[in-house]
């Protein structure tokens, strides 16, 4: 028995691309990020569906995930790989036709000397101190880079999801400093950067997260909806505690319900004493600690038994989940975890 089920809605998931593609203007082409299992929700449906409505380049973290990504469209769409030509990976690279976005000299040399002649992008750094050429090793290199034609030259944004913060503008003046003139298509945006207007979009956006239906694109649709099934209801009597460290003490009498996820399930231990799981639009707060396999919450009110209580419903989202955890849903949807019984709807033709 699976701990929980995802309910994955491929045409929500597909009308989001739409809607980014559209925020990022005529004759901009826009992407679609899909590394790390396309945030969680399966990879290959995600690149298919996603290939259907009309992306035809593809932004994966790990050559392994573009041998995911390749496999499930077969050969053509662009493949691009944010961490470029690492050492093991030239046969990958090569073998599948994957676009290495390259980040140091010695990268680019490993690609020369490794598969010559073959595509290639540049990743430039503009300020986040993570990942690319930095300005003057870009300047040192960029005259024989060109010449060998690179087929994307990109940066990434660092506060994007912050349209006041004076990174932005920073960041847009240094990547325009660098690549004016290149005459390779640019691109500088993921999701916050297509929100942030045309300045930002250049040839090519990269949406992620607001494609799986989350912040920082606030129109996004849900995509994800997660339930899990009841194993055991009990009544807890006045003074008695619920689960590991005894953190919570009923102060009346409670109906209490135990689901079956937890923790290994990407359940965020913050969430103990604090999150909700939903029934047919009702809030019921988890009672004491989340465990690795299970999650007690309080039925009292409802009731009835449930079948099932939700954590992703149309009352709570991802976002909403993270703000509780503490973190963002990024992490929410990247630690959705593997023992879950996955449920794809839509998609027709994928
Ligand atoms: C993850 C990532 C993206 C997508 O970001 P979202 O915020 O999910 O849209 C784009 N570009 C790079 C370099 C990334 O690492």
């Amino acid at each position: 028995m699976a701990t929980g089920t995802l309910t994955i809605d491929l045409d929500a998931l597909a009308r989001n691309w739409k809607a980014l593609d559209r925020a990022s203007g005529a004759g901009v082409e826009t992407g679609a990020v899909v590394k790390a299992d396309g945030y969680g929700l399966g990879g290959d449906r995600v690149a298919r569906v996603l290939a259907q409505a009309g992306a035809r380049r593809f932004f994966v973290a790990a050559a392994e995930e573009g041998a995911q990504i390749r496999n499930a469209l077969g050969p053509g769409p662009q493949i691009c790989v944010f961490s470029g030509h690492m050492a093991g990976d030239t046969d990958m690279i090569g073998d599948l036709d994957l676009v290495p976005m390259l980040n140091s000299v010695d990268q680019l040399t490993r690609h020369m000397e490794g598969l010559p002649g073959r595509a290639f992008g540049i990743q430039l750094d503009t300020g986040m101190n993570r990942l690319g050429l930095e300005p003057a090793e870009w300047a040192a290199v960029r005259d024989i880079v060109l010449a060998a034609g690179p087929v994307l030259i990109m940066s990434h944004l660092a506060c994007a999801d912050e349209p006041g913060h004076p990174a932005n503008l920073q960041q847009l003046t240094a990547f325009r400093e660098m690549t004016d003139g290149c005459a390779v298509p640019r691109s500088l945006s993921a999701t916050g950067g297509v929100l942030l207007g045309p300045n930002y979009h250049f040839d090519v956006t990269r949406p992620g997260m607001g494609v799986y239906g989350g912040l920082p694109f606030p129109e996004a649709e849900p995509v994800v909806g997660l339930s899990f099934p009841v194993i055991q209801t009990r009544e807890v009597q006045p003074g008695e505690s619920i689960g590991y460290g005894y953190t919570f003490t009923a102060p009346e009498r409670r109906v209490v319900a135990t689901v079956t996820a937890g923790y290994a399930d990407g359940m965020h231990r913050a969430l103990s004493n604090r999150g909700q799981l939903w029934f047919e639009g009702t809030p019921c707060p988890i009672l004491g600690r989340v465990s690795m396999d299970l999650i007690t919450a309080d039925i009292t009110h409802l009731g009835t038994v449930p079948p099932a209580l939700d954590l992703l419903c149309p009352e709570q989202g991802v976002d909403a989940v993270a703000d509780t955890a503490g973190t963002i849903g990024y992490e929410i949807m990247t630690s959705l975890g593997r023992r879950y019984a996955r449920r794809y709807v839509g998609g027709a033709g994928t």
